[in-house]
């Protein structure tokens, strides 16, 4: 399985797309069943927005918030939404351990 159908699978799972265009639902689940290259460019270029995600930060010991400007690709995203609770809790590798 490749990276970009595991992270499909795994936002699927999590109802990530809830809210989203019927289309863009319907090219995540087609990159899951036939995987993310056999959509056309323009298909891809739909949903390639859900394979990066900015880091939400985190809160510093000081209470000051980092501004973490990392994105969260790859691997590291699917361990992101693994750990996170809520879709919106993605925080990058240096952020999930340092806090
Ligand atoms: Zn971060």
């Amino acid at each position: 399985m490749t990276i970009e159908r595991e992270i499909f699978s795994a936002l699927i799972a999590q109802n990530a797309f809830q809210g989203e265009k019927p289309s863009v639902q319907s090219y995540a689940k087609l990159a899951v069943d036939k995987g993310f290259r056999a959509l056309s460019s323009k298909q891809q270029a739909v949903v390639s927005p859900f394979l990066k995600k900015q880091c939400v930060g985190m809160k510093e010991p000081n209470e000051k918030h980092n501004n973490c400007q990392n994105s969260i690709v790859g691997r590291d995203l699917l361990t992101a939404l693994e750990k996170s609770e809520t879709y919106k809790g993605w925080r990058c590798e240096s952020c999930r351990s340092a806090s």
